[in-house]
């Protein structure tokens, strides 16, 4: 997961608006997800994608052989099997039969791959949305890829509790067990390089504006705001995905999110808001925030895991991985101080054309160590 961007494609859905009141959102139309975020989960090159994330791979592999005892004998459902890997993993492990459920035609080649390495009696390979499928029996084990960027990214851990409201016997184990996400304050080249792309690309605007008035006698001007807001939601308030170095971190990084995916509700992940502090180490300059989220595979209290795993996809010098962080940029970075606290409040909530994209309100306070305010900002950014 990750890596399926439909380049912020909208599904062309309004909110529900009844009598002036704000009513449920509209329930999600099948073959509009389908087009904006199933089909892409249909390549091999993409699946190719996320069975080469190192990171990714190992931890799920150590978290299934590492703890066979979770496995051996018992009833696994991997919900979005994919290649179907992690049900290959769950029957080479011991279990006695896996629900490989893929809501796409890439079930076809897991059913191949599932044949082909000799597994076809223990897995069995569904195609269709987990909320739709009927399974003859409850499991002990739900195994799931489900994150997305900045963990809650395309919306899938929703099935995923709908499959373990379905399907978990009250006994089951969920893998992964817990997730969190994770932001920090960093310094970054990007924001000089957003805050020059955005003013080349007004720079641009303004040559052609006077073009058009010279050429063809139509005064544009009238739309130079809406293209400038159209712009600065494209360079600045559009996520980056960036590959962080951890030097480039800057103050503590603070947990915004944690969930126990036993007990997770889709109210608690519809809108995740977090009031945090974050202090600066050193003289330096605040270009924005990055953020993250790691899973662990813990077992439940009553049936542990023998070995914990963990897959963190915080910044790091060797290991990064497909999902890398998302970088919110500050067109305007700030100099802060050794010891300056951050005030840092996060709302994010779905999109409300795309219930799979996020939108992530952030206002920061800056003080100093003093106590003195400094600096205050807030700004709406957008995963696409
Ligand atoms: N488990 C595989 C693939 C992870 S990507 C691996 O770890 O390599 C997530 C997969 O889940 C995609 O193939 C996507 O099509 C599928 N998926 C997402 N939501 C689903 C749903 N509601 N029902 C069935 N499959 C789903």
């Amino acid at each position: 997961m990750g890596s399926s961007s439909n380049g912020g494609a909208m599904s062309g859905r309004a909110p529900g608006t009844v009598g002036g009141v704000k009513s449920s959102p509209p329930p999600v139309d099948k073959e509009v997800d389908y087009a904006n975020y199933f089909c892409t989960y249909s390549f091999l090159y993409h699946q190719k994608d996320m069975l080469s994330d190192r990171v990714r791979m190992d931890a799920y592999y150590n978290a299934v052989f590492e703890n066979k005892h979770h496995f051996v004998g018992k009833t696994v459902l991997d919900v979005g099997t994919g290649s179907g890997i992690l049900a290959i993993w769950s029957a080479q492990a011991g279990a006695r039969k896996v629900y490989a459920v893929e809501a796409t035609t890439m079930a076809d080649h897991a059913r191949a791959l599932v044949k082909a390495n000799g597994l076809e009696d223990i897995v069995e390979v569904i195609q269709g949305s987990v909320e739709d499928i009927s399974l003859p029996e409850k499991v002990d084990v739900i195994i799931s890829e489900w994150m997305g960027y900045f963990l809650l990214r395309e919306s899938m851990f929703d099935s995923v509790i709908s499959a373990r409201d379905r399907w978990l016997k009250p006994t089951g184990v969920m893998y992964p067990s817990h997730a969190r996400m994770w932001l920090a304050p960093i310094k970054s080249t990007l924001s000089d390089r957003k805050k020059n792309d955005l003013d080349g690309a007004m720079a641009d605007w303004d040559n052609f504006s006077d073009e058009i008035k010279s050429y063809y006698g139509v005064d544009m001007s009238v739309l130079t705001k809406p293209f400038a807001q159209e712009q600065e939601k494209h360079y600045i308030q559009t996520a980056v995905w960036n590959d962080l170095n951890p030097l480039q971190v800057i103050g503590t990084p603070t947990l915004v999110k944690e969930m126990d995916c036993l007990t997770a509700t889709v109210s608690e992940i519809e809108e995740v808001r977090s009031n945090v502090t974050s202090v600066i180490n050193g003289h330096t300059t605040l270009c924005g925030f990055g953020g993250w989220f790691d899973v662990q595979f813990r077992g439940r209290k009553e049936d542990p895991a023998q070995q914990d795993i963990e897959l963190t996809t915080a910044p790091s010098e060797r290991h990064c991985t497909h999902w890398g962080q998302q970088v919110f940029i500050m067109s305007n970075p700030i100099n802060v101080e050794e010891g300056d606290n951050l005030n840092l409040g996060l709302v994010m909530s779905r999109s409300k054309e795309n219930h799979r994209l996020m939108e992530v309100e952030l206002s920061c306070e800056i003080k100093e160590a003093s106590g003195n305010p400094k600096e205050s900002f807030k700004k709406t950014y957008f995963i696409e």
